[in-house]
């Protein structure tokens, strides 16, 4: 993979991201316009509001550009909202929110209730050889997965991280857990193509 990392920084929780891609020794540059994404090797969507993302994807016409880089197999971490906005199928979502669709997936928007909108737990995560304490705020839950698509953890039988080749997605925080597990198995086996 060529670096540097591009995190999607129109909205949302992107600056703890640079920081734990730095905090890993890879360089993260903020995509705010379409010519920030020429350089970038790999893209993190953050978490935030995939309605108001949705709407500065559009006016900044980053949506398309987005849209052409994941067609030619850009790697992609989504997390929360950006799960979101890389699902193919948005339940409870505007009916003017666009996505990417590019992980077979049917998301609801904050399915985990008024309740609980905000929790933490410890996901059994194999991929990084143990557990990752996951923190969800207002999260998606993903409803079906594709037959294509791996599910990589769950909460109570619900999926809550996913892959296909290149496409990663979690409908937690990871960048708020003290821990680079994630980011660096999306740098280091996602985005080189590595199952
Ligand atoms: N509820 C938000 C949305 O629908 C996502 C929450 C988050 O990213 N923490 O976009």
């Amino acid at each position: 993979m060529t670096t540097p990392v591009g995190v999607l920084a129109l909205q949302g929780a992107f600056a703890r991201h640079i920081a734990v891609l730095e905090e890993l020794g890879v360089e993260a540059v903020e995509v705010r316009r379409p010519e920030h994404l020429d350089d970038v090797g790999a893209l993190v969507m953050p978490g935030g509001e995939s309605t108001t993302m949705s709407m500065l994807l559009e006016s900044s016409g980053l949506f398309d550009a987005i849209e052409a880089r994941l067609d030619a197999a850009m790697p992609v971490f989504g997390t929360c909202a950006g799960l979101i906005l890389l699902a193919s199928d948005i339940a409870d979502g505007r009916p003017d929110q666009r996505s990417f669709a590019a992980l077979d997936i049917s998301v609801r928007r904050n399915a985990y209730g008024r309740q609980v909108d905000s929790f933490e737990t410890d996901l059994a995560v194999d991929v990084i050889g143990g557990m990752f304490p996951a923190v969800f705020i207002r999260a998606p839950g993903i409803e079906q997965v594709g037959a294509d698509v791996d599910v990589l953890a769950s909460v109570d039988g619900r999926p809550v991280l996913c892959r296909r080749d290149h496409v990663l997605a979690a409908s937690f925080h990871p960048e708020l857990s003290a821990d680079g597990r994630l980011h660096r198995y999306f740098i280091d086996q996602v985005a080189t193509g590595v199952s």
